[in-house]
């Protein structure tokens, strides 16, 4: 059986660990402690007296293939990415959750309507815990739900709060360990495509406390990127801008930074690879195959958001928030955007696949 030491000599020694944080949160969740995070994200061993030796910490996580059958099982994974019931291109109606949200609100309009309607007692998002900075959060009220939207630079604390280490990864998983605290047992999941792979690895073993994640949500994901003191340097000379004039930055088919002024100025991905994270070159999931629901800017004018609904419970949620939470891009706009959006998802979900694929091939990695 494979252990904790496995986990470091196959993942975390090749630079592969995602720093989802399921290893440790699981560790928790079940009373066991033996794991904590390091300064740097990275699961470590706490306790050697603690640790039982079953080998769930290297089951669950993303990057080691033990459940790999039992996942797609779970979740009716078909290829090329995964299950696709329907495309929407949609957005809140609620012109506050717009204002706050990255693109459409489409994630948080739809956690609001669960919340709303009695269906979950909780979410795990992210808070802005400073400037350009998020920390996962457990939250269990439409303040803090409504609060958790969007992706903004809030530069109201002065630049000199950047964070040094700032990277554009939030460790949500971790809050799993805290659901039984807080006694939340109906709970959604907001997270990126290597933290839902994580929840139904978690899911898929049918242990406490998967059972209390109802829903899924999951973000399309280019890959995460580390704005440290070189790295922001370069950014600005390379989008002419100054940090001091950013209001919120977003990422589809480049990355965009908003100014103050309302001009937007785009980068094109290729430019911003040195700021890539090292594990997210070897991650082949761009579109969150394993969530009931996944979400992204990629196509949609602005201000909305593309869903694909991939899971009967996902499509109901969304189809019973029409017209109500969320509305639907107009049909006579622009009759094709939905299959557009498609196309253009299954296009980047290709490009990354491949992209893994060359540079798992070049340090012979097993895919
Ligand atoms: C690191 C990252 C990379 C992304 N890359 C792409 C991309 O390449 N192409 C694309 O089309 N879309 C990408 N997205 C998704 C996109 O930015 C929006 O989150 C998505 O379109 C939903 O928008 P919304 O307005 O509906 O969400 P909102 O209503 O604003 O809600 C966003 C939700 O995501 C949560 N969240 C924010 N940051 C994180 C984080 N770091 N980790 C986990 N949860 C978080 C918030 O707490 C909130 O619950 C990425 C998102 C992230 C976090």
């Amino acid at each position: 059986m494979k252990t904790f030491s496995d986990l470091i000599e196959e993942v975390q020694k090749p630079g592969l660990c995602q720093r989802c944080g399921g290893c440790v949160a699981f560790c928790t969740a079940i009373n066991y402690g033996a794991l904590e995070l390091d300064e740097e994200g990275k699961p470590r061993l706490k306790s050697a007296e603690n640790c039982v030796g079953g080998g769930l910490c290297y089951s669950i996580c993303p990057e080691t293939h033990e459940l790999d059958e039992e996942v797609k099982k779970l979740v009716n994974w078909n290829a090329p990415m995964g299950r696709v019931l329907d495309a929407f291109v949609a957005r809140a109606i609620n012109p506050a959750v717009q204002e706050r949200a990255t693109d459409g609100g489409g994630v948080t309009a739809l956690l609001l309507h669960l919340f709303d309607k009695g269906l979950i007692d909780g979410a795990i998002v992210t808070k802005e815990t400073g400037l350009f900075q998020r920390s996962p959060w457990l939250a269990s009220t439409r303040e803090e739900i409504m609060e958790s939207a969007g992706f903004h630079f809030d530069a109201s604390h002065g630049l000199t709060l950047f964070s040094e280490l700032y990277s554009t990864y939030s460790p949500t998983v971790v809050k799993v360990g805290y659901m039984g605290a807080k006694r939340l047992d109906r709970v959604a999941f907001v997270g990126s495509p290597c933290q839902v792979n994580t929840i139904r690895r978690i899911q898929a073993l049918g242990m406490e406390p998967s059972n209390a994640i109802t829903i899924v949500f999951g973000l399309f994901c280019t890959g995460n990127f580390m704005f440290g003191p070189d790295e922001r340097s370069r950014l600005e000379k390379i989008g002419r801008f100054q940090w001091k004039e950013v209001d919120k930055i977003n990422v589809k088919e480049d990355l965009m930074i908003h100014l103050h002024n309302n001009e937007v100025r785009h980068i094109s991905l290729d430019q911003i690879d040195f700021m890539k994270r090292h594990a997210c070159r070897y991650c082949s999931d761009y579109s969150a195959e394993y969530a009931d629901l996944s979400f992204g800017g990629l196509g949609a004018p602005e201000g909305w958001t593309t869903v694909i609904t991939r899971s009967p419970l996902g499509r109901t949620v969304l189809t019973d928030a029409l017209g109500g939470s969320i509305e639907n891009y107009s049909h006579k706009r622009n009759p094709l955007l939905a299959t557009d959006v498609l196309a253009k998802a299954m296009e980047w979900s290709d490009k990354k696949k491949q992209s893994a694929k060359i540079n798992r091939h070049e340090r012979k990695i097993l895919d």
